[in-house]
C-alpha cells in the first residue's frame, strides 16, 4: 500500500513533464462496444482496484483509423506482481520486459506496467543503473524500470502508438500530438530518430512495416537515418529478426512492405538476397506474385503457411544453385539436394528460421521436379501426398511468374479432380522438358528438368 502511495507520488512528480491532450468520445468516436471483451474486461477490473489502466498502442490506433485490431494491449500503474493477483488466468512472462498475459476464453491480453523512459544514448552508463544497460552501438539491452505514464508513452516508437484510451470514459489520452499525426497519416518517431534507433534497429523495420499497412508517410526525420543505420540490424537477436519479417509477411501487406524495405536500403540485414532476386525479371515476377497471393490470403482470413512463404522467397537461390551443380555433372534430383543444402545454410540461417520451418520448404521444393513425371503411378501418389497442395500452389506460382510452361499447372489442376479413368487417359509418356528458358545474362538455358528417373 505504502508503495503504491510512494510510486503514484513519483508519478506526479515525473509526470510534470507532459500533460496529455485528453480528447472525449466526441472529438474520437471510439465507444466502449468496440473494444474486445477481454481487453475491457482486464481495465474494468483493474479499474475497480483503483489502479490506472488504459488500452495503449496499435489497437488504439487502428480502432481510430476504423480498422479491426490484432491484439490488444493494457498499459497500468499496477506492478506485474499486482496485475497477476487480480487475474486468476494470468502469467508473468519474459525478462527483459516483464509483462503479464491475462487470458478470456481463447483472447489473451498483453498488460505491461508503465515504465521510464531509456537513459540518453551515449549517456553515462552507470554501473548501478542497470536496469538501462546499452551496447556499444547504443542497443538498449534492458529497459525495465518502471515509471510514469508520461515516461511510458515517450518510450513507445511512434506518436501514433504512444495514445492511450480509457474504456471506462471513453476518453483517448494524447501526450504526444499522435492524433495529428494520425490525421495526416504520418509515421513520426518519438524523440531523437537516430537515437532511437540505435537503442532498437527494429524500430527501423517497424517504420517501415506500419507505414506500408496504414499507408502512412514517413516524416522526413523519421526517415532520414535509416538508411546510413541499417546495418543496425545485424546486431539484432536473429529469433526477434525473424518474428518481425513474420509480422510483416503476415500483415496482409507484404508486398508494400517489402517494396519500402528494399526503397529504404533494409533489406541488406534481413533479405541480403532480395537483390539478387529482384534483379532477375522472374525472380522479381515470383517474389512479387507470392507476396500478393499471401496478401490476398490474409486479407481473405485464410491461413499462411510461413513455410511456404519462406521457400518462395529463396527460391531462385535454389534454383541457381541447382542449375549450377548439373553443370558439375550431378544428376537433377541430387543436385537439387544440394542446392536446398546450400541455401538452407547460407541464406536461411542469415534470418534464423526455425528447423519447424525449414522441414516443410525442402518438401514443397523437393516436391517440384515430381510434378513433371506425368507417366505411371507417380503423378497418383503425387496427388495423396499430404503436402500435395502446398506443393501444387508452389507450382502455380512457378507457372504464372514464365519459369514452366503454364499447362503443366493445368494438367494438375485437371488431374486433381479428374477420376482413375479419365486420370489414366492423362498420363504423359516419355515427357519432354517443360521448363522454359531462363534468361540470364546471355547464360545458355537450364536444364533443371530432371528426367522421369
Ligand atoms: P501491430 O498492428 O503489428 O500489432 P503494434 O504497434 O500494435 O502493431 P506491437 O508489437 O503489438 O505493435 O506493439 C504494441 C505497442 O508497443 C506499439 O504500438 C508501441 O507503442 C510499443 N512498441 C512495440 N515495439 C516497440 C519498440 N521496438 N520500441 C518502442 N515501443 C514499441
Ligand atoms: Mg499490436
Amino acid at each position: 500500500m505504502i508503495q503504491k502511495l510512494i510510486r503514484r507520488l513519483l508519478n506526479k512528480k515525473s509526470a510534470a513533464g507532459g500533460q496529455a491532450t485528453i480528447l472525449p468520445l466526441r472529438k474520437h468516436g471510439i465507444t466502449r462496444d468496440r473494444i474486445s471483451p477481454c481487453a475491457l474486461k482486464v481495465c474494468e477490473e483493474l479499474r475497480a482496484r483503483r489502479y490506472a489502466a488504459f488500452v495503449v498502442g496499435g489497437a488504439v490506433r487502428d480502432l481510430l483509423l476504423g480498422a479491426e485490431p490484432k491484439d490488444y494491449d493494457v498499459a497500468t500503474d499496477a506492478t506485474p506482481e499486482q496485475v497477476r493477483d487480480v487475474f486468476r488466468r494470468s502469467r508473468i512472462i519474459g525478462r527483459r520486459f516483464r509483462i503479464v498475459h491475462v487470458m478470456c476464453g481463447r483472447e489473451t491480453i498483453e498488460v505491461t506496467t508503465f515504465r521510464g523512459q531509456a537513459a540518453p544514448a551515449g549517456g553515462d552508463e552507470d554501473e548501478e543503473d542497470d536496469d538501462h544497460r546499452k551496447s556499444d552501438s547504443g542497443r538498449l539491452l534492458r529497459d525495465n524500470v518502471f515509471g510514469s505514464q508520461f515516461e511510458d508513452a515517450a518510450r513507445r516508437d511512434f506518436t501514433v502508438n504512444a495514445l492511450y484510451y480509457d474504456p471506462t470514459k471513453q476518453e483517448v489520452w494524447d501526450y504526444l500530438h499522435g492524433m495529428d499525426d494520425l490525421k495526416r497519416g504520418v509515421m513520426r518517431i518519438i524523440g531523437d530518430a537516430e537515437t532511437r534507433y540505435r537503442e532498437d534497429p527494429v524500430r527501423m523495420l517497424r517504420a517501415v512495416r506500419l507505414a506500408a499497412k496504414l499507408d502512412f508517410k514517413l516524416d522526413s526525420a523519421t526517415q532520414k537515418p535509416i538508411r546510413a543505420l541499417a546495418g543496425l540490424l545485424q546486431d539484432v537477436p536473429k529469433s526477434r529478426l525473424f518474428d518481425e519479417m513474420l509480422k510483416l509477411f503476415h500483415s496482409g501487406h507484404a508486398l508494400a512492405s517489402a517494396r519500402r524495405i528494399r526503397e529504404e536500403g533494409l533489406h541488406h540485414g534481413v533479405l541480403p538476397l532480395l537483390d539478387a532476386i529482384l534483379e532477375q525479371p522472374m525472380g522479381e515476377r515470383f517474389i512479387t506474385l507470392a507476396l500478393q497471393s499471401t496478401d490476398e490470403r490474409v486479407n481473405a482470413g485464410k491461413p499462411v503457411s510461413p513455410a511456404f512463404l519462406f521457400a518462395t522467397l529463396v527460391w531462385h537461390e535454389v534454383l541457381t544453385r541447382w542449375e549450377h551443380y548439373q553443370t558439375q555433372d550431378l544428376r537433377p534430383l541430387p543436385a537439387l539436394d544440394a542446392a536446398m543444402d546450400d541455401v538452407i545454410q547460407t541464406q536461411v540461417e542469415n534470418l534464423a528460421i526455425p528447423r519447424r520451418y525449414t522441414a516443410g520448404m525442402r518438401e514443397i521444393w523437393s516436391m517440384q521436379p515430381r510434378f513433371l513425371q506425368r507417366a505411371g503411378q507417380r503423378p497418383f501418389r503425387l496427388v495423396e501426398s499430404p503436402k500435395f497442395r502446398a506443393g501444387y500452389d508452389f507450382l502455380l506460382l512457378r507457372c504464372a511468374s514464365g519459369e514452366l510452361d503454364a499447362q503443366v499447372g493445368q494438367w494438375w489442376e485437371r488431374f486433381q479432380f479428374a477420376d482413375d479413368e479419365e486420370r489414366n487417359r492423362m498420363l504423359i509418356k516419355d515427357e519432354a522438358p517443360a521448363r522454359k528458358r531462363r534468361r540470364r545474362g546471355g547464360k545458355k538455358p537450364s536444364a533443371a528438368v530432371p528426367a522421369a528417373d
